[in-house]
């Protein structure tokens, strides 16, 4: 069994006490014994922290920090937070990202300002961050750990934004950084008995490798904290080379639940075989701890707990416990607590449906398993879907041996469109199987019931997928002979897409759908590509 199993909060349900209730509900019930808070400035937002500013100075023109009363009520709800899930026996712990801090310390320390910058290097962090980390723990004793991203670019400030152009920031290596930030962070927090994970959260493998150097030459008992694949949840990627990595210090694994690259739960999307397979392998390698994320910061009023996917982590959360499930059993499992109750034979043909969503929804949101969807949403341009293949969600980045299969090419196109239509073959199919549930059946499962909202999802990346590939396939040298085929069949897709999204727009109309749902197939997206592809026809 792992020892740490840890339920994620990563957005605004951390403020609801009665979302904190209920996470601490699912805990107990799926046998999770941590519960994680988890925001990027999360700190910054119940902590002064003392004694660099005083939260009993009366006001000279302004209090020390802008919004007194609402961190005195931060402060009580974290005590609140922190004895809800000690009468639950949970452990709590933050998560954040370093560099973050208040905008009052830059008026404190204007020098931690070089030319309009934040300076991530100077020395005065190593001091604010063992401050601030003290202070932690002496005002909150029931924290049992904190999990922090540092030099994440998502930072505050961070030496991989590579902002600040002072001569020390020039010079100063990344792995050099990163432990600067991580021995003053480590011996204010073990002072006081609280543990310190270390997620590393790398976009390139450069930058894992700077933070992997600085863990080595850090504590052995910091706990690395590494995402299931590197990167982001990226299901199509292979394992985080970083698990299989010998180390002294503990590791554990984080995987994502909410469905952040597979369709959010909006859509069904059964990922047992792969949570089972990695977390199985993970342990294999010396993992004991596993994090497993229900929200995601960037979505609001939205988690797994709430849809289909809270079979993922139910699933996770039995990998975790060493033992093993199936489909049917998680399927069984949520329609009790859904209070669900269909035929057996509705409940089969269901069943079978599920273990088939990851295929078809693998094939319509990534082509060739390169990231080409925008956290599950259709791509912004055209520019952006190629960027996020080629650059920034890289598989190449990570495995070059697979980067020449974003080198478009003629067989290539007709392989990765034969994707996008084998995704929109297999659901009609299932549509057509689906007809057998008994009808009152279909309507108690929101999936069932929702599966032509699924299929508009689904045909909208076969058309965005098409869009995009033929815009890339015309512009290629390489492709020069079949450009003038090419182009009779952009336009014939351009006119698709126009169809589609004139649909979709009356289909939004009509019905009230959540802002999730809209996000995810979203008409003006599709508008957008195809005016793009209309402007490549253009000049030709
Ligand atoms: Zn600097």
């Amino acid at each position: 069994m792992i020892s740490f199993r840890g339920l994620e909060l990563h957005g605004k349900s951390i403020w609801n006490h009665r979302s904190i209730e209920r996470a601490l509900e699912t805990a107990n019930r799926y046998g999770l014994n941590a519960l994680v808070l988890h925001e990027s400035d999360f700190t910054t937002e119940f902590l002064y922290p003392k004694p660099l500013f005083d939260p009993d100075a009366t006001w000279e023109g302004a209090p020390a920090r802008r919004g007194e009363n609402a961190l005195q009520n931060n402060q009580a709800y974290m005590r609140d937070i922190l004895a809800r899930a000690k009468r639950a026996g949970v452990e709590v712990w933050i998560e954040n990202i370093e560099i973050t801090f208040p905008d009052e310390l830059l008026e404190k320390m204007p020098e931690l300002m070089i030319e309009g910058k934040v300076c991530p290097t100077h020395p005065y962090w190593a001091e604010f961050l063992h401050a601030k980390y003290l202070d932690l723990a002496s005002t909150y004793p029931g924290i049992r750990g904190l999990i922090v991203s540092a030099g994440s670019p998502e930072g505050r400030a961070s030496l991989s934004q590579k902002k600040c152009g002072c001569a020390r920031c020039a010079t100063t290596p990344l792995a050099s950084w990163y432990e600067f930030l991580l021995s003053a962070i480590h011996e204010a927090l073990s002072r006081k008995g609280l543990l310190m994970a270390v997620r590393e959260f790398s976009y390139t493998a450069d930058h894992q490798a700077a933070i992997a150097e600085a863990m080595a030459k850090l504590p052995g008992d910091l706990i690395s904290c590494m995402k299931n694949t590197p990167h982001d949840f990226y299901p199509t990627f292979p394992d985080n080379p970083l698990i299989a990595q010998k180390t002294e210090n503990p590791k554990w694994i984080e995987y994502d639940t909410m469905g952040q690259f597979y369709g959010w739960g909006a859509f069904p999307c059964m990922m047992r075989a792969d949570i089972e397979r990695r977390i199985t392998s993970a342990r294999g390698n010396g993992v004991d701890g596993v994090l497993l994320r229900v929200e995601w910061e960037r979505v609001n009023d939205w988690w797994s707990l709430d849809t289909p996917n809270r079979m993922n982590l139910h699933a996770a959360a039995v990998a975790a416990r060493g033992l093993r499930t199936t489909d049917a059993e998680l399927f069984r499992d949520w329609l009790e607590e859904e209070s669900i109750d269909i035929a057996p034979a509705s409940e089969a043909i269901a069943m079978a449906f599920l273990a088939d969503t990851w295929d078809i929804m693998r094939k319509a949101l990534y082509i060739h398993d390169f990231v080409f969807n925008d956290s599950s949403r259709f791509p912004l341009t055209i520019r952006r879907a190629w960027w996020s293949m080629r650059s920034k969600h890289s598989l190449g980045e990570w495995f070059p041996e697979r980067r020449a299969d974003m080198d478009l090419d003629a067989g290539k196109l007709e392989s990765y469109l034969g994707e996008k239509a084998e995704a929109l073959a297999s659901l009609d199919a299932w549509i057509g199987k689906l007809g057998a549930i008994d009808a009152d059946d279909a309507k108690k499962l929101p999936f069932i019931a929702g599966i032509l909202d699924f299929r508009a999802y689904i045909l909208g990346w076969q058309l965005t997928g098409t869009l995009c590939l033929l815009a890339e396939a015309i512009t290629r040298e390489a492709m020069l002979a079949e450009r003038a085929a090419i182009r009779e069949r952009l336009k014939a897709a351009i006119d698709e897409a126009r169809a589609y999204t004139a649909r979709l727009e009356t289909i939004h109309g009509e019905s009230a759908k959540s802002h999730h749902n809209v996000m995810l197939a979203d008409p003006a997206r599709v508008k957008r590509l195809a005016d793009e592809c209309e402007g490549l026809l253009l000049p030709l």
